[in-house]
């Protein structure tokens, strides 16, 4: 899907590390619409497919931050948003359902090389995606932030981006509660569609 695993490593360090929380260890919402419970071998069977799609993505050839947006497939891409200067996509390996990044187009490492306007424009970009999570998924809270560097859990240290979480009441004692009991995650593509909705019943862009 043309997507890097090192973007599921950007988000574990973000709950983890920046945010200084203990995560839901799949990256699932008890809340997932639809979810459905297993338990034993079969939690392992169905959530096996998630978990070799992250072993086993390619990694995107130079950065995914500037070539995804160079392509003209953005729902495959999971681009959700184009601004003038930066633009808002899914992350392919999300740690909850809803878990947005915010890039600018221009390839740097660092906040310094951001003029005002694309400042502005994410700032605007963050809470737009906001906006749209808490319209799609009424969570209860978010995470949002930035990792610089790679000392700083940044699995793509060299194009800077912005986090959104949406986080839920429990979502971090969730599975040690229920042990072996396993939530299917909501497919991409279903969580792409939900928020393109969100996005157009939004007229503040
Ligand atoms: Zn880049």
């Amino acid at each position: 899907m043309g997507t890097s695993p090192l973007i599921f490593g950007v988000s574990l360090a973000l709950v983890q590390g920046l945010f200084g929380g203990s995560a839901p260890r799949t990256g699932l919402t008890p809340r997932v619409r639809g979810a459905r419970l297993y338990n034993g071998t079969m939690a392992e069977r169905l959530w096996a497919p998630w978990r070799f799609q992250y072993i086993e993505a390619k990694e995107t050839p130079g950065c995914i931050f500037v070539e995804l947006p160079r392509q003209d497939t953005d729902r495959e891409n999971l681009i959700l948003h184009r601004g003038q200067f930066a633009f808002v996509m899914l992350n392919a390996f999300p740690y909850t359902n809803g878990h947005l990044l915010v890039a600018p187009y221009k390839h740097t490492a660092n906040l310094s090389e951001l003029d005002d306007a694309e400042h502005l424009e994410i700032g605007r970009l963050v809470t737009a995606g906001v906006r749209w999570i808490e319209d799609a998924y009424r969570p209860d809270g978010f995470n949002i932030g930035v990792n610089l560097g790679r000392a700083a859990g940044a699995g793509i240290p060299t194009h800077v981006h912005w986090h959104i979480v949406p986080r839920w009441n429990g979502d971090t004692n969730f599975m040690t509660t229920i042990g072996e009991v396993r939530v299917l995650p909501q497919s991409l593509e279903e969580s792409y569609d939900r928020l393109v909705a969100a996005r157009d019943r939004d007229q503040s862009l």
